[in-house]
């Protein structure tokens, strides 16, 4: 692993964090209060090619690495997680699929412009009783007597973008006696006829990302929309949440990252007993332990970005880097509620939102419990 950023991620890093800071941040905290979707902020995303940033220029990307990809999510997430999320939705669980499961009509069709951001996705793969249990999924999907297409109903859970979404990765249970190997991933058109989305979810945080159920009622869509092949779904989702993992860490990092920097600038100028709070040692120290966990989750992060670049395993630094960048930066949330006090616990100040914006990522693209249980998997297989 090199640790020389090239040219490249240097320009992605420089352009991602002038775009969070001037255009991302100061709207922040009104997206949260609001629970607004900022669609404006998406249009930029998409010119600035964040929306499919490891897809080739030919289907209408941005052709980087996903390292690049991971430093551009920490800039934009430290800035507005929700917005964060909104991004690495579109790049990691929709492109990412079709880029790598779709036949070339359907890269044309619809990875194109995806990745270029003209259409924003979702991926709907939890369900009301299937979530960290992914393969028991109830949706079913049927062959379509009049014709060669399929028949899908059913109910999904939490789709983060569904409500503004205009395509969705769709997953779907075929044969129920074959178990999760009865899978059918789809790609859904939004407006196919029968498709709903149920009201946004009211959440504790990512309040500017919309998410909500999404209801099948006799959807009927063509043989050429499946994605993969036919009982090919779970494998299309497992490894796709594996990349998924790489942007929610690099998220992680980016929320933790502005804990530290908004309680640093606080600690800086709050005075107490005669001196600034940062130089109580108790309160730098909490600082020190902020910068070391986040240059650590970043390490991970990168790491895991850095096998899939090089086309290598990489699902258990995923899991890794997922699991260690939302244990930090939720520790560092919490930590920087402390350290401004009071003034932590209001919503004048950036950091409770900081500290509601974390706890999901512990929560999504596979619980902490999740991570353990597929990195212990790994371990029992010698890896
Ligand atoms: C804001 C938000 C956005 C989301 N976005 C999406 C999205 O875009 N697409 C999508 O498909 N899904 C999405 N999800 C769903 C998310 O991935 C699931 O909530 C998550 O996987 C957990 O599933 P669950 O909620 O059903 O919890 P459960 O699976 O019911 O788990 C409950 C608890 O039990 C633990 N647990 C479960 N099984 C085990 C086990 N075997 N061993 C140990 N512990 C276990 C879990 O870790 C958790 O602590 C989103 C969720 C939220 C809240």
């Amino acid at each position: 692993m090199n640790f020389t950023p090239t040219e490249d991620q240097l320009a992605v890093q420089k352009t991602a964090r002038e775009f969070a800071q001037q255009e991302v941040l100061p709207k922040a905290a009104e997206i949260d209060r609001e629970h607004r979707h900022p669609a404006e902020l998406v249009k930029r995303m998409a010119e600035l090619g964040f929306l499919g940033m490891a897809i080739p220029e030919s289907y209408g990307g941005a052709g980087l690495d996903h390292v690049s990809y991971a430093i551009a999510m920490e800039e934009i997430s430290r800035a507005c997680a929700s917005t964060g999320v909104i991004m690495s939705v579109n790049n990691s669980l929709v492109c990412d699929p079709i880029y790598r499961f779709g036949t070339d009509a359907q890269k044309q069709e619809w990875l194109t412009p995806l990745a270029s951001g003209k259409l924003l996705g979702c991926f709907a793969l939890s369900e009301p009783e299937a979530g960290s249990d992914a393969a028991a999924q109830k949706t079913t999907a049927e062959r379509d007597p009049s014709g060669d297409g399929w028949v899908i109903n059913g109910t999904k859970n939490w789709i983060t973008n569904g409500p503004v979404a205009d395509v969705c990765v769709l997953f779907t249970m075929n044969d129920k006696a074959a178990g999760h190997k009865g899978i059918t991933a789809f790609i859904l058109p939004m407006d196919t006829k029968g498709v709903r989305c149920g009201p946004p979810d009211d959440k504790l945080g990512i309040r500017g990302s919309k998410s909500s159920q999404i209801y099948l009622d006799d959807v009927r869509l063509p043989a050429g929309l499946v994605l993969g092949e036919v009982g090919g779904g779970f494998k299309v989702a497992m490894s796709t949440l594996d990349g998924g993992r790489i942007g929610i860490a690099a998220q992680a990092i980016g929320i933790a990252r502005a804990a530290l920097e908004d309680a640093l600038a606080y600690a800086q100028q709050r005075r107490t007993m005669g001196k600034a709070i940062v130089q109580h040692q108790a309160i730098a120290f909490k600082l020190a332990d902020m910068a070391t966990e986040i240059d650590a989750a970043r390490l991970l992060c990168l790491r895991a970005a850095y096998l899939k670049d090089a086309k290598q395993p990489y699902g258990r630094e995923a899991a890794m880097a997922k699991l260690f960048a939302s244990d930090v930066a939720n520790r560092a949330a919490r930590e920087a509620i402390q350290i401004f006090g009071g003034n932590g616990y209001v919503t004048e100040y950036p950091v409770e939102r900081h500290f509601r914006d974390a706890k999901i990522t512990e929560i999504y693209e596979g619980t902490s419990e999740i991570q353990r249980l597929v990195i212990a998997g790994y371990l029992a297989k010698g890896g």
